[in-house]
C-alpha cells in the first residue's frame, strides 16, 4: 500500500503543481485522471524520487520513500512519459544493459531474466532488432520490461497510451492489467477509457488538488438518474452551454451531443442517459474549473 500525504510543490517560476495531495493507494490497478498541466508528473516524479517535494510524505509500507531514495528505488518501476532508448542498440542487448544498471550481475541470472521479460512483454521474436525500429507501442511494452527488472513493488507509469493506435494501446493496457495483479500499479492519464477499462481504484486530480478517489462504479453511481444527453443543432448549442450545466460536448455524425448534469429531467428534448466516468471526470473539471471546493473522499 502507498500512502501518500499532504504532499505540495510550487516551482521556482510560482507554480503551485501540487497542493496538498493525499492519497491511499493499494495493490492493483490505480488510476490518476487529471487534464494536462493538473499536476500528475510532477506527483508520478515525487513518488519515483526524481524530484522533491516541498512538504509531504510518501510511505510504501513501512518505506519513507522520500527519506530513503535508494531503497525506494530498488522497490520501483518507473515508465517515463519520454522513454528515451538507444536507437541502434537491440532491444535484448538494452535490456541486459537495464539488468546490470539495477544490481543483476549474475550472467546467467540476467539472461534468464532477460528471457523471462522479452517473452513477458512479447517482445521476444523481435529481441534482436534495433529500437529504433520499434513502433510506438513496441516501445512502451519495452518500458515496461525494464520497469519490472527487480520485482518492484510499485511501478508508476506516466501517460503510457498517448500516440498509440488502438491496437497497440489494448496490447499494452492488457499487459499493464496483468502487470498489476500483483504490484501496486499507478497510472498517469489524461484519457477517461485508460481508467474505465482497467482501473478498480481511481482519482481526478486537477490544478495541483484532490477532486475525487475511490472505485470509478461508484464515483459514476453518484450521478444515477442526474445525466441527461441531446442532440443539438450547431447553431444553438452555445445556446445550450449557457443554459444548462454542460458536462461534455462529444460529436456524433458531425452533430453535437451534449451531456448535462440536472437533478430532475430539464424537458426541452433531453433523454436520461447512464453516466459514466466521462461524465464524472468532466464534472468534476467543471467543478475545478468554477472554484467549488473538491468532494475528495477518502480511499
Ligand atoms: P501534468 O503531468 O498533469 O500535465 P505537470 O505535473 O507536468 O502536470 O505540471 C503541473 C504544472 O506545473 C503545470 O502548470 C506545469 O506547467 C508546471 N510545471 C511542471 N514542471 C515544471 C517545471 N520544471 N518548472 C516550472 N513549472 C513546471
Amino acid at each position: 500500500m502507498l500512502k501518500i500525504r499532504d504532499l505540495s510543490k510550487t516551482y521556482a517560476n510560482g507554480v503551485q503543481a501540487l497542493k496538498g495531495i493525499s492519497l491511499d493507494i493499494p495493490t492493483g490497478m490505480f488510476g490518476l485522471l487529471g487534464p494536462n498541466g493538473a499536476g500528475k508528473s510532477t506527483l508520478m516524479r515525487t513518488i519515483a524520487t526524481l524530484q522533491d517535494a516541498d512538504s509531504g510524505s510518501v510511505h510504501l509500507g513501512d518505506l519513507d520513500v522520500l527519506a530513503d531514495k535508494t531503497e525506494a528505488r530498488r522497490r520501483l518501476g518507473y515508465l517515463p512519459q519520454e522513454f528515451g532508448v538507444y536507437p541502434k542498440v537491440s532491444a535484448m542487448a538494452m535490456l541486459d544493459h537495464f539488468a546490470i544498471l539495477k544490481g543483476v550481475v549474475d550472467g546467467r541470472q540476467r539472461k534468464d531474466l532477460v528471457k523471462a521479460l522479452l517473452q513477458q512483454v512479447n517482445l521476444w521474436p523481435v529481441r534482436h532488432r534495433k529500437l529504433g525500429t520499434f513502433s510506438g507501442g513496441m516501445r512502451q511494452r519495452f518500458g515496461i520490461a525494464q520497469a519490472l527488472i527487480g520485482q518492484p513493488q510499485l511501478i508508476i507509469v506516466d501517460e503510457p497510451t498517448a500516440g498509440l493506435d488502438p491496437q497497440e494501446r489494448n496490447r499494452f493496457l492488457n499487459l499493464l492489467a496483468e502487470v498489476g495483479e500483483q504490484v501496486v500499479v499507478i497510472l498517469s492519464t489524461h484519457i477517461v477509457e485508460d481508467v474505465t477499462d482497467l482501473c478498480p481504484r481511481m482519482a481526478i486530480i486537477a490544478q495541483g488538488e484532490l477532486r475525487l478517489t475511490g472505485e470509478p462504479r461508484e464515483a459514476i453511481a453518484s450521478l444515477d438518474g442526474r445525466v441527461w444527453k441531446k442532440s443539438v443543432d450547431k447553431a444553438a448549442l452555445d445556446e445550450h452551454l449557457a443554459a444548462y450545466t454542460v458536462l461534455s460536448t462529444r460529436l456524433v455524425g458531425g452533430q453535437p451531443v451534449i451531456h448535462v448534469l440536472s437533478d430532475g429531467n430539464p424537458g426541452d428534448g433531453f433523454a436520461a442517459v447512464p453516466p459514466d466516468l466521462e461524465d464524472v471526470y468532466f464534472g468534476e473539471l467543471r467543478r475545478a474549473a468554477a472554484g467549488d471546493a473538491a468532494v475528495a473522499k477518502a480511499a
